[in-house]
Parts: C-alpha cells; structure tokens; sequence
C-alpha cells in the first residue's frame, strides 16, 4: 500500500471546489514559484518549521535534540543544518509549538478514514474531498487509489494541480475525477520559467488534453501586479481558454499577498518578493471584464 508525505488536512474548506470540502495537501512540487503561500509544500521532504515569536527560550529542544544541532543565542535557536537529521524530536520538547515538522507520512487507509469522517457535510453541501499540494499529481499512485476509494464512496472529487505533470498520468487521473482546479500562471514561457523554474508548454498540453476529453475544470489565476497581471497576458490567457471545449467557463482570480513570506522565515529560507505587488481594483476590475468579453466568468477568489 502506498505511502505519501502529507503537510496539511484542511476541513471545512469552502474555496477548494463546490461545496463543503476537505482538502489534502500533498508535499512535493516541481514548480517553485516565487509567490507560493505555502513555501514548505515545495520540498519532498519533511521540514522543520521554528516560530522565533513564539519560542519562550526554554531550551527543551536544545536538551533532546540527540545532535548538538541546536544552540541558544540571545535572539534565537538557530540549528545547525550540517548537523540535523530532521528527526523531529526537538518540535515534540517543544512546550510552544515553536518548532513544528512539516509532513506526514500517511498511509491510504489512514487518508480514507479521514475523508470518511467528513462525509456528511460533503452529502449536506454538495461538497467532496479536494488533492491538493504541492502537486498531487507527483504522488499519482496514491492519489489514483484514493480517487478509487472516493468514487466507490460516491465522493465528489477535485484534484488542484499545476498540470506539470506527464499526460499519460493526467488522463489516468481525468477518468476518476469530477473537476480539476488548474493554475494558469504566465502565457509567456520565459516569465513563467523566470518565476516558477519551469516551461509552461507541458502545462498549457496539458489543459488543451482536458479539454479534448472533455474533462471539466476551473481555472486560477493568482493575480500579481508586476507578473502577470497586465492587460496582454490576461488578453492571451483569456484568448487561449477561449478556444477549449470547457464546460464551467470559470476563472477564479487571486489576488497576491505576500503570505509566503512568514513561513519562508520559518523554514529559514528567504523570500523574493521584489516587483510583486497586490493588483489594485483597477486591475481585478479590468481583468475580470477582458475574460467576460471572451465569454468567461472570472470571479475573485474561489
Ligand atoms: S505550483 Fe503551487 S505549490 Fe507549487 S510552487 Fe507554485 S504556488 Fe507553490
Ligand atoms: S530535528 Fe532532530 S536533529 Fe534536528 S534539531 Fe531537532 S532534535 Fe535536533
């Protein structure tokens, strides 16, 4: 049976798809954007988390931690990472949760019983289960057999993905789905690799695959004044959806905010956020009626 590292199970979700929702979150992506509001979904890896805010300097990790990893400094505990084998001790000393790991191993059964639990408020609201990650579809294996386990319990499934991902495992994951939600980041290949580290060309196959087998999906757009927010890339991004077979015709935009930025600290890595603003109504206003005039619903949020 296999395995996958988990690093959030999110209930009552009401923007990851119709309805009332539980949304899993695989660890793991092959993109890296520069924007990303969850920063530790991009390693495959568990990660530990340290909450500086919250440390009350009490040094319990620091008496556990079986490698002298750690050391307290008049501002911090800072680890030394040639040292630490992210064994996760020092986060369960940890009065606070100052320290936290980030991933889970989880096994089908274990993720089957948590979906099950849920049930009745997806029956209630017309709701279901949502993969997200990261990218779930990094963990098809996993991912197929519990869409198989959902669709035997008539759960409504949505997978959340960046399509990155090869188009034989898209289509294998199509056929037991009911909606992809699917982010569009850049038309232009060169701006999307400047911000996400990877070409956009599989991805934009891999919507056109969708629609060739007329699977349904949403778009999401996370709106970034100074990326891509701009009236041409939204005419292009409008233009190109404009000519798939589509049924839901929906955009959902996001707005940027820097939330990544918090977490980035956590994880003791650093955040870019240079030239990345907020859109001004102006601009969410604007694109919203650029996709209308191509005959598609953009919303904010979703
Ligand atoms: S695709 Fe999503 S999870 Fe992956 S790096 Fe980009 S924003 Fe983060
Ligand atoms: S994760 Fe383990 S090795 Fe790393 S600092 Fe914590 S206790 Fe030490």
């Amino acid at each position: 049976m296999s395995n996958s590292l988990i690093f959030d199970i999110k209930r009552y979700a009401i923007n990851d798809g119709p309805g009332i929702r539980l949304t899993i979150f695989f660890k793991g992506c092959p993109l890296n954007c520069k924007w990303c509001h969850n920063p530790e979904s991009i390693s495959p890896q568990t990660q530990k988390m340290y909450a500086k805010q919250k440390c009350i300097g009490a040094q319990a990790c620091i008496d556990v931690c079986p490698e002298n990893a750690l050391s307290l400094t008049p501002d911090s505990i800072i680890t030394d990472w040639n040292l630490c084998t992210v064994c996760g001790k020092c986060a369960e000393a940890c009065p606070t949760k100052a320290i936290e790991m980030s991933g889970q191993q989880m096994d089908i059964d274990q993720l089957i019983k948590t979906i099950e639990s849920e049930s009745l408020f997806f029956d209630q609201s017309g709701g279901g289960v949502t993969f997200s990650g990261g990218e779930p579809l990094m963990h098809y294996k996993t991912l197929l057999q519990l869409l198989d386990e959902c669709g035997k319990r008539h759960i409504h499934r949505v997978v959340d993905t960046s399509l990155f991902s090869r188009s034989e495992i898209v289509k294998q994951v199509a056929e037991k789905t009911e909606l992809f939600l699917v982010d569009l980041k850049h038309m232009n290949d060169e701006k999307h690799k400047k911000y996400t580290g990877v070409s956009n060309q599989l991805i934009l196959e891999n919507i056109r695959l969708l629609s060739d087998i007329n699977s349904d999906f949403w778009i999401r757009i996370p709106l970034i004044d100074g990326v891509n927010a701009d009236e041409e890339n939204i005419k292009k991004s409008a233009e190109f959806l404009s000519k798939l077979n589509w049924q839901s015709k929906l955009v959902n935009l996001l707005p940027y905010h820097d939330i990544g930025r918090n977490k980035h600290l956590k994880l003791g890595s650093s955040y870019n956020g240079d030239g990345m603003k907020e859109p001004a109504q102006q601009i969410i206003e604007r694109s919203i009626r650029i996709f209308s005039d191509f005959g598609i619903q953009a919303i904010v949020g979703g």
